[in-house]
């Protein structure tokens, strides 16, 4: 009899620890399941083309897509009868967007793995499929809602972008910016990377990267104030990257300054994900040896008009910056920092980055063909042409006559699955 209850005993012991384990781990398991791409064929008929930022759109064209991949592109391609056409009447179509720059944070993604799917989906369109974005790079969320999302959008249990995530991001010591800082809850602080010395950043960053990480994000400048910017130590912040990109990964910082700027560029970082917005010192001189670093950046113009101040004494000279970094040659990629800025809408960037002395095209490859290169998956994404992925956005009007049009958005295709109809 004793030994039956034990061996019950031990029975619901074990049951218990691997059911804890089994929840612990879940999101690591799957981290990126292969893509399954849907078969059939879809048309589009009679649209005007931008194929990338660097060939002249091609007009009155059509687009043959096969198994989720674009099968052929031109005037007078053969498309089988009863192959379904998407609604375009002289569309403009483009390939599908990149928002290099958002957060899984708000509190709808809590408990991802467990939300209805149809839920999960809606806040997705309203916050980037409906904006055209097919991919999005995660700078910083909590890694058991981003991986669960991810998961669940790459084993088509719902229509989203594909998603690179940061998971936890790395912060100075005692660095957690104010703003998170006075919203987060205090338990979750005390998870938020913010390594004493370099053996730990590494370390931090190894953990991080076996739960799932794509990319390293680190605060080399932290407003741990309004008005104050703590630097991460530079050993830290390259140690960190050392191990990111020992795994392939690109390293993003948040700046803040120049100092931030400086233990970026000397700590091997590969892409600013912000202008930095106090420009002290900020030259052009120092923004050419970024570019010398092959270095790229992120602006997020409408994040620091809407979230910081509207006042022109702060946010011109981040015009000036982003328009100097841009006619050296700098490499600028799309990003709103959208969850942390609640207002979806993408008409400011693209109308501050018209004011930073953008034309369509220059904002056409910071969504399209720069992020594609940089990520290195140029193969796939990127440009309207054949072998590509089917990811598309079928636009109302032209870019080209009025910027603000990228916002225009009538359809969103990601690998031939429509995840996005105009109403
Ligand atoms: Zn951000």
């Amino acid at each position: 009899m004793l030994r039956r209850i034990v061996g019950f005993v031990f029975t619901v012991i074990l049951v218990l620890f691997l059911a804890g384990y089994g929840i612990l781990r879940w999101e690591d398991h799957d981290r990126h399941p292969a893509l399954q791409l849907p078969v059939g064929t879809l048309a589009i008929r009679d649209a005007k083309v931008y194929v990338s930022p660097d060939d002249p759109p091609l007009e009155h064209t059509s687009i043959l897509i096969r198994n989720g991949r674009i099968a052929a592109v031109g005037p007078d391609i053969n498309i089988p009868a009863r192959t379904e056409t998407l609604p375009c009447h002289r569309c403009i179509v483009t390939a599908g967007f990149w928002n290099s720059h958002v957060h899984f944070t708000e509190r709808h993604w809590a408990g991802a793995a467990f939300k209805p799917a149809s839920a999960l989906e809606s806040y997705l369109k309203t916050m980037l499929t409906s904006r055209g974005f097919t991919t999005v790079v995660d700078v910083g969320s909590n890694p058991y809602d981003t991986v669960s999302l991810r998961r669940r959008i790459e084993t088509n249990e719902l229509l989203g972008p594909y998603i690179y995530s940061a998971l936890a991001a790395q912060y100075p010591p005692h660095g957690i910016p104010f703003y998170l800082r006075d919203t987060l809850p205090k338990p979750l602080q005390l998870l938020m990377p913010q390594p004493g010395n370099p053996a730990e950043a590494a370390a931090d960053e190894e953990a991080n990267i076996a739960r799932g990480a794509d990319v390293l994000k680190l605060f080399t400048g932290s407003y741990v104030e309004h008005n104050e910017v703590k630097p991460m130590p530079l050993a830290n912040a390259e140690a960190a990257v050392q191990v990111a990109h020992a795994h392939g990964q690109l390293a993003f910082a948040h700046p803040s300054n120049l100092a931030g700027v400086l233990i970026a560029r000397d700590s091997g970082v590969d892409v600013l994900a912000h202008a930095a917005d106090d420009t002290e010192g900020v030259t052009p001189q120092i923004l050419q040896s970024l570019i010398d670093h092959h270095m790229a950046m992120v602006p997020t113009l409408k994040m620091f008009r809407t979230t910081v101040t509207t006042n022109p004494a702060y946010l011109m000279p981040i015009y000036a910056e982003v328009q100097q970094f841009h006619s050296l040659g700098g490499e600028l990629l799309f990003g709103t920092d959208v969850g942390y800025m609640t207002d979806y809408t993408t008409q400011d960037e693209f109308d501050a980055l018209r004011q930073s002395g953008l034309n369509a095209m220059d904002i056409l490859r910071m969504l399209t063909t720069a992020p594609a290169a940089r990520f290195h998956v140029e193969a796939d994404k990127g440009r309207v042409a054949p072998g590509q992925l089917a990811d598309l956005v079928l636009l109302g009007s032209d870019p080209a006559g009025n910027v603000l049009n990228f916002s225009d958005v009538l359809l969103t295709l990601r690998s031939g699955r429509i995840l996005y109809r105009k109403p």
